[in-house]
């Protein structure tokens, strides 16, 4: 059976343990996920006994070549989506139909409420996500690839690095490197943050020069095929301040710490503790103002969550984020983030970017 074969089995029992015969897949990362087809708009219809995509003309090709064997319903102009799902839905009759709450809108629940007479519909969440948290060997091998083209070109933009450039020169530079690496492209809009913008954890890059500030926070990820990476470095590009130097070595301390709590069934809330307690003790614990970490694979941002309160544990196969930062208004921010495999006896840090301070200036 192929791994997509697989993960519908798995879903398969999901969905009956949450109560349903069959589920509507409406979620495009969750299709792809199930069927491996990467076009959008896309739906996917299973049931005990059926799998089938709800798709477009445009993508006749595509799933032939991307999921070959699987049933698809392809509709054409004018029918309407919900009109297909309304057709594939009332052929199979299931009396409860599980649908991705997070990904169905309030419009599209009433329609479909409104138009499967039949069928009662049961509002799930994260059925799918769930699966998605432990990687297989191929997914794996596509993470480590996107950390690979990440590392890559941020080698070749760093030995570039002038002055002058502005942080979405430096941002454009990075999605260029990585194409021409052979990446799809950025996983992410790239976070170039000169000096007292690396203060906004989540800052754009705009037109403040290298030059401007001693401290330079880059937040950038690659996408190779379908799989993404995530990384974080401050890099100095002036005199470094002894209050840099302070808090560039107790977020260091903080990462390290909490890497080394990375293992599986440590529980999540564990591992970002690891890291808060010594932000905390260091006095800047209302300076980390976000969580520590989370999963990354077909999407940047997917479960798990490292964060305060999430008491399930880690376990083998997740790849999970670890970035505590520190972030003083008007000044700046640094954050050091890598990319984390959960592996059976311990975890393998994907990402090797150096980072201690040293490695970390003068970058121009
Ligand atoms: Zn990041
Ligand atoms: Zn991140």
């Amino acid at each position: 059976m192929d791994r997509h074969a697989q993960r519908r089995d798995k879903l398969r029992s999901l969905v009956r343990a949450a109560g349903a015969e069959a589920i509507l897949v409406t979620s495009e990362v969750n299709v792809t996920y199930l069927t491996g087809f990467t076009g959008d708009s896309s739906y996917l219809f299973l049931s005990a006994d059926e799998a089938i995509i709800l798709s477009d003309a445009r993508y006749e090709e595509d799933l032939q070549e991307e999921c070959p064997g699987l049933d698809c319903e392809i509709r054409r102009p004018p029918v309407k989506m919900t009109e297909w799902v309304e057709r594939v839905v009332n052929r199979a009759k299931p009396r409860r139909l599980a649908v991705e709450a997070d990904s169905l809108n309030v419009a599209q629940f009433d329609l479909f409420e409104d138009q499967l007479k039949s069928t009662t519909l049961i509002k799930t969440s994260g059925l799918v996500e769930q699966l998605r948290e432990i990687k297989d060997k191929e997914e794996l091998s596509e993470i480590r690839e996107a950390v690979r083209l990440a590392e890559r070109a941020f080698a070749v933009v760093r030995a570039g690095l002038r002055a002058e450039q502005t942080e979405r020169e430096i941002a454009h530079q990075l999605e260029h490197q990585i194409r021409l690496f052979g990446g799809r492209g950025c996983a992410f809009s790239p976070i170039v943050a000169v000096g007292p913008q690396a203060a906004l954890p989540h800052a754009k890059s705009g037109s403040r020069r290298l030059e401007e500030n001693p401290l330079v926070l880059i937040d950038w990820g690659a996408q190779g095929r379908l799989y993404r990476s995530d990384l974080t470095r401050v890099l100095a590009t002036g005199k470094i301040s002894p209050k840099l130097e302070t808090i560039y070595g107790v977020v260091l301390r903080a990462q390290k710490a909490a890497i080394a709590a990375i293992g599986p069934n440590v529980p999540m809330e564990d591992v970002d503790a690891a890291a808060r307690r010594i932000i905390e003790d260091a006095g800047y614990g209302k300076n980390f103002g976000h969580s520590l970490g989370h999963g990354i694979g077909l999407q940047v941002h997917e479960a798990p969550r490292l964060s305060q309160g999430e008491k399930r544990v880690l376990k083998p196969g997740m790849v999970v984020t670890v970035e505590p930062g520190i972030y003083l208004p008007k000044w700046g921010g640094v954050r050091i983030e890598d990319d984390v495999l959960v592996t059976r006896d311990g975890n393998e840090v994907l990402s090797s970017v150096p980072k201690e301070l040293a490695d970390c200036l003068p970058a121009v």
